[in-house]
């Protein structure tokens, strides 16, 4: 099937409303788009949806473009960058009189009315049905009126609001190029309002005039949609506009098959940036949502992903959002980058006030730091500033502070424990060249000499140096921690146990 069954180029659209901070389901939808548009050659376009000004939030509309331009979701018409059917947002497209005109002509021809029933009489009509046990909605009061009748009504300071006169028989059906043909009973939907009487337009109005108008070939937009679309398809029908080709993609789940929520993970985008994570990461987790080149590729470029998609390659069934698979992604992307880069991000994390301890001092040592990425490489998954710090702080501090009793391993005990890392201490301080192969070979032979296990003393050592059980390999460890400094971290370690056993 190809992927266009419009001819022309493929033009779609990002719509969202600006009414809290981007969420990663609807910053999927964007990427989907921009995705599609990229591999068809065709159009993305961004445009505001801001119609309903009580569910406006300040700041939002900058912060979905701040996600957009983050992923590196760019637009070809829109906010910003303007284009042929400017102005791409829909308060502005208002006062410009675009819906107003567009309702006007649904009305003219006989798919719209005027209603002048006022909230107290809708409350009435509602508290009447729930006292029935009936379906809530509108009763169509106005839909018969005639001319003198709104004519008076309004004379006597009603305002109106525009209802579409849903069809009273037959049946709604498109096809979703997804899920295949869904059918709808009209009669199950009331005469539903297109304009308000403030002049403001609902989405289904607004979205539809501007799809139109835009020249709109795909709409991609979640399922959530897709029980409001049957309206829209009649609306299409009212304005005898041919209505785009429509994609609902699948809905967001959570591991455990709930909604997507808090629980499992940020859901705000631009928290994932704050977390430390890489665009890159973002692009493609994200597009792997909902989609699947039909192979077993998951870590992809944009490039790659742009090439391989089709609208064939969509999956209704819901994905699930998987936390521990980004994070794994995340480390993916993470080792892909030269050192020099990584150590350009993990800077800033170690140096913030939640990074390394403020003792301290800033800013720390690029080199160093460069040195010391290979080390961490494999088990950084996030630039987290408190893990990094954790990771990493050891190599920055002059001194540590080691638990005693993690220092005795396995088979052995305070003083056997305390006499090796003395041993330790002296072949540090003797070794050479002081590098990580020849310092493994003499501490191999001295766990021989001192007929301990590898694991006993290397366990032992690797507390002493750097007060974690986990930590980087050890021979280059001890040689990025220096001489002197590893010396004398395994001769305070045995000092600390002597201590402890004379005390006992
Ligand atoms: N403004 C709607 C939203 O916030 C757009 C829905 C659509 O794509 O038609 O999601």
């Amino acid at each position: 099937m190809s992927d266009k069954s419009t001819p022309g180029p493929v033009r779609v659209r990002y719509a969202p409303s600006p009414t809290g901070d981007p969420h990663v389901g609807n910053l999927r939808t964007a990427l989907l788009n921009w995705v599609f548009a990229r591999h068809a050659g065709g159009q993305f376009i961004v445009r505001i949806e801001d119609t309903d000004r009580e569910r406006m939030v300040d700041g939002a509309e900058g912060r979905i473009l701040e996600a957009l331009e983050w992923l590196g979701l760019d637009w070809d018409e829109g906010p910003g960058v303007g284009g042929p059917h400017a102005p791409y947002v829909q308060s502005e497209r208002k006062e410009l009189g675009k819906y107003a005109d567009a309702a006007q002509i649904l009305i003219d021809n006989g798919h719209a009315y005027e209603c002048t029933c006022t909230p107290e009489r809708l409350e009435q009509l509602r508290e009447r049905q729930r006292a029935e046990k009936k379906p809530t909605g509108y009763d169509s009061y106005c839909r018969n009126k005639s001319h003198e009748e709104r004519e008076a009504d309004k004379s006597q300071g009603l305002s109106a609001v525009v209802r579409f006169k849903v069809p009273l028989e037959g049946e709604v059906v498109f096809n979703d190029r997804l899920r295949g043909p869904v059918s709808f009973d009209p009669s199950l939907l009331q005469d539903f309002v297109i304009l308000k009487s403030d002049g403001f337009p609902t989405y289904h109005l607004a979205h539809i005039v501007d799809d139109h108008e835009m020249e709109i070939t795909h709409v991609l937009r979640s399922e959530e949609w897709i029980s409001s679309t049957p309206r829209h398809v009649m609306m299409y029908e009212g304005f005898g506009w041919e209505p785009p080709v429509f994609v609902h993609l699948s809905i967001l789940l959570g591991p455990d098959r709930g909604k997507l929520s808090k629980r499992h993970g940020a859901t705000a985008l631009l928290d994932y940036r704050d977390q430390g994570y890489l665009a890159d990461t973002l692009f493609n987790f994200l597009a792997l949502l909902g989609w699947s080149p039909g192979d077993d590729d998951e870590v992809m470029s944009r490039a790659e992903i742009v090439e391989k998609f089709s609208l064939d390659g969509l999956n209704a069934a819901p994905s699930i959002f998987d936390l521990t698979k980004l994070q794994w992604m995340n480390g993916v992307y993470l080792r892909k980058l030269p050192v020099d880069a990584l150590a350009g991000m993990l800077a800033p994390a170690l140096e913030a006030p939640d990074g390394l301890p403020a003792e301290i001092s800033r800013p720390i040592d690029r080199d160093y730091l460069a040195s010391l990425v290979p080390l961490v490489h494999e088990r950084l998954k996030v630039i987290d500033h408190e893990e990094v710090a954790d990771m990493l702080g050891f190599f920055f501090q002059a001194e540590i502070e080691v638990d005693p009793a993690e220092l005795v391993q396995k088979g052995m005990d305070e003083a056997t424990t305390a006499s090796a890392l003395k041993s330790a201490a002296a072949v540090i301080e003797s070794a050479e060249p002081y590098e990580p192969d020849a310092l493994e070979e003499r501490f191999r032979a001295l766990c021989a000499e001192l007929e301990l296990k590898p694991g006993q003393l290397f366990g032992a050592l690797r507390v002493a140096l750097t007060a974690r059980r986990v930590a980087p390999p050890l021979f280059d460890t001890m040689v990025a921690i220096g001489r002197e400094r590893s010396a004398e971290r395994v001769r305070s370690a045995a000092a600390l146990l002597s201590a402890a056993g004379t005390r006992d």
